[in-house]
């Protein structure tokens, strides 16, 4: 493990694209993985509370720790930080986001540096496990955490305790075994082998439940004995819809979370149209987990997936990401309309970025 941080900084505007917490995360992440210093302003300028939130200051502390770096402007609704990393090491770390913001950013912050460390770690997260605008844990469990373990890796999750929006109590634990050896390829989706939807509860009433899992089934299809109730203990309460979809190559999870003053059918029909969508196209990987491959991938041995239309949150990942590998990521439409599109990623170590 040794300390070699680059001296060229690099100037990140957070208000950039999407403008939210992902431009500080892959930066952070981008930074670490090629040890290169990088001050981020504006941080979450398009968001209506700008700067650091809870959620984003762990993200910041996170990188930092595992990679002995030097920090300015780590503070609760700072919207600026300097960020100068000096090495990567692996070990055991606890984090704890201290609110109900969601533990799976944070992982998805520091697990893709982390498979570049000498040695394993254990991770472990606590905050949010299903929060609204952000993958759940079933997601990380059952598509995120395998597409990294076809990049080369050994990693492994299990969910502790659910944590929901705003009290919060989740608790992961993520282990990883370094391995950036294999091109992730996944172009072609031919048939869907089976569908199945939860509705997770926690301290609500089963009806909320049930009702959701009626417009699920009706809506695409889906047969009793695949619509199943989740009741799980939490610190507060808490409802999410999750989709999951397993196709010849792979696993698809759609989520939409319920909140205060939403039905339970607006919710159920909101994860149908993204399953729709997804299901009305052969692309091999879903609208959120599009984004969230591009950083992996870039430190691993890159490769390409067809996807649907890229999300702004694709778009601006793949520009940040460009700020440190320029020749990163091309994306492409595979049809007129652009309901399904090629991404391409070159991999950091083919592009001369040394770490
Ligand atoms: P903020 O928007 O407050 O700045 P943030 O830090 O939560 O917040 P974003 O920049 O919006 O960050 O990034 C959210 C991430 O969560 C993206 O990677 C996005 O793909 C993912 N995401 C959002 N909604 C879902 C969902 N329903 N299922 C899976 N992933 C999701």
């Amino acid at each position: 493990m040794s300390a070699n941080s680059k001296t060229d900084l690099i100037e990140i505007d957070g208000s950039f694209g999407e403008g939210g917490g992902q431009v500080l995360r892959t930066s952070l992440t981008m930074s670490v993985a090629t040890r290169t210093p990088v001050r981020i302003s504006a941080i979450r300028a398009g968001r209506p509370k700008p700067g650091l939130m809870r959620q984003h200051l762990t993200c910041v502390r996170a990188a930092a720790e595992i990679s002995g770096a030097a920090v300015t402007g780590d503070e609760l609704g700072s919207t600026e930080i300097r960020f100068t990393p000096q090495t990567l090491g692996a070990g055991d770390y606890e984090f704890s986001i201290g609110t109900a913001g969601s533990c799976m950013l944070v992982l998805q912050t520091i697990v893709p540096a982390l498979l570049r460390a000498d040695g394993p770690s254990t991770i472990m997260l606590e905050g949010g496990t299903h929060n609204p605008a952000a993958p759940p844990w079933e997601l990380i469990e059952r598509a995120y955490l395998p597409a990294l373990a076809e990049m080369g890796s050994e990693v492994a999750g299990r969910l502790e305790s659910h944590g929901f929006m705003p009290a919060g109590g989740g608790r992961v634990v993520i282990e990883v075994k370094p391995g950036i050896s294999q091109a992730f390829v996944k172009t072609r989706r031919k048939e869907i082998r089976s569908q199945h939807s939860e509705a997770v509860f926690a301290n609500l009433d089963v009806d909320i439940a049930r009702r959701e899992l009626a417009v699920i089934g009706k809506q695409l299809s889906i047969g009793e004995d695949r619509l199943l109730l989740r009741e799980v203990k939490s610190q507060g309460p808490g409802n999410a819809v999750i989709l999951t979809i397993e196709h010849d190559a792979g696993t698809e999870v759609i989520a939409e979370f319920g909140m205060r003053g939403k039905s339970a059918e607006v919710v159920a029909r909101s994860a149908a149209r993204e399953a729709k969508v997804f299901l009305g196209t052969d692309a091999v990987i879903g609208r959120h987990l599009a984004d969230q491959l591009l950083v992996p991938m870039t430190l691993c041995a890159g490769g390409s997936f067809t996807t649907v239309k890229p999300s702004r949150h694709t778009v601006t990942n793949a520009e940040i990401i460009r700020k440190f590998c320029p020749d990163g990521i091309a994306i492409e439409r595979m049809n007129d309309n652009g309901s399904v599109q090629l991404v391409s990623v070159t991999p950091m170590d083919k592009q001369g970025i040394s770490t």
